[in-house]
């Protein structure tokens, strides 16, 4: 598991989240730990498990 920090795209605020970089590619969704919103997280990692990126956007929007 690799810690990230993310912007929250609602709220603004920073929250951190343990990612599991043993898959290439997921996306799920991750309440804001501040605002409580719904993020959907779509999270890349290398073939090695390093993280390549991560997209944090509004669930419904
Ligand atoms: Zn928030």
């Amino acid at each position: 598991m690799d810690e990230h920090d993310i912007s929250c795209p609602y709220c603004g605020e920073t929250i951190g989240l343990l990612i599991d970089c043993s898959v290439e590619h997921q996306q799920y969704t991750e309440d804001c730990q501040v605002c409580c919103s719904p993020i959907l997280l779509t999270v890349t990692a290398t073939a090695d498990g390093e993280l390549s990126n991560v997209d944090a956007i509004q669930e419904n929007g």
